[in-house]
């Protein structure tokens, strides 16, 4: 069985503030090896569960932080940005039997989670997928269900696990943190939090032919609102979007991958607000 593993940096044990995700400051040599260290207990506990090959998709910020050297030599690498059209889950297809995701945060205006925000914190305030605020959780598990690939593993902060247990059928959670707040969490120690992860994996690798896609019924009502009206001025430059306030943008559609499209398109709009 082919296994997709994204993996981003907030929802990593040890990081809390916004400094340790951040290029350029003196702490992100270290949240990145962090990062790696938990991706290679993902990927340990894949081939451990039955995994026959394991990509490895860095899903953080510009999305080459995973150390290559340190990676588990047997896993592939996608690395690199922008990644279009799928970013978190760029590479992604049917041939993969389950999707693990490692270092998940909770979304956008969650209370007391660690680095809470979805997709681009400078530029969207909330996402909605029919009126329902979604995480880069439920998004990227829907995109993934698009092509019949369940979601086997979340690992993150206690927030976001709490949500993909809810929302995504059968899904393992491995909470890591716990959050105090936007910047503060209680955390286990690394070396627990990677054994946690590696059992975690090796559980939803080998339970995977239980489990069932994330596929939420269409059509799909995609929403933003974004930080400012000048941002949203922008978005609307995206053909088929409506404007339906100052800062709110809708684009409707039966196609769930056609509408993250729209989202991802409206994103990267949006970050050229002076
Ligand atoms: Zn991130």
């Amino acid at each position: 069985m082919k296994v997709f593993i994204s993996v981003d940096m907030e929802g990593i044990a040890g990081i809390a503030h916004g400094r340790q995700v951040s290029r350029g400051s003196d702490d992100y040599p270290e949240s990145r090896r962090l990062m790696t260290e938990e991706a290679n207990a993902a990927v340990a506990g894949s081939f451990e569960g039955g995994a026959s090959s394991v990509v490895v998709n860095d899903s953080h910020g510009d999305m080459y932080n995973l150390l290559q050297e340190a990676l588990d030599a047997r896993a592939e690498l996608t690395l690199g940005s922008p990644k279009v059209p799928l970013s978190m889950m760029q590479g992604l297809g049917p041939e993969f039997g389950v999707a693990l995701f490692v270092g998940y945060h909770a979304a956008a205006g969650t209370e007391a989670a660690v680095l809470d925000h979805t997709y681009s914190g400078r530029t969207l305030h909330d996402v909605r997928v029919n009126g329902e605020s979604f995480s880069e959780a439920e998004l990227n598990a829907a995109v993934a269900g698009t092509f019949g690939v369940p979601v086997g593993l979340v690992t993150g902060d206690d927030k976001i696990c709490e949500v993909a247990f809810k929302r995504l059928p059968g899904v393992r959670t491995v909470a890591v943190k716990e959050g105090y707040g936007a910047a503060v969490a209680r955390s286990l120690h690394p070396s627990a939090a990677r054994a946690a992860i590696r059992e975690g994996a090796a559980a939803a690798v080998g339970g995977a032919s239980d489990l069932e896609p994330f596929r939420p019924p269409g059509p799909y009502r995609f929403e933003v609102d974004l930080m400012r009206s000048g941002m949203a001025d922008l978005c609307f430059l995206v053909p088929g979007s409506r404007r339906t306030g100052p800062r709110t943008l809708l684009f409707e559609t039966e196609d769930f991958l056609e509408g993250f499209r729209c989202l991802l398109a409206w994103m990267y709009l949006a970050s050229n607000d002076s």
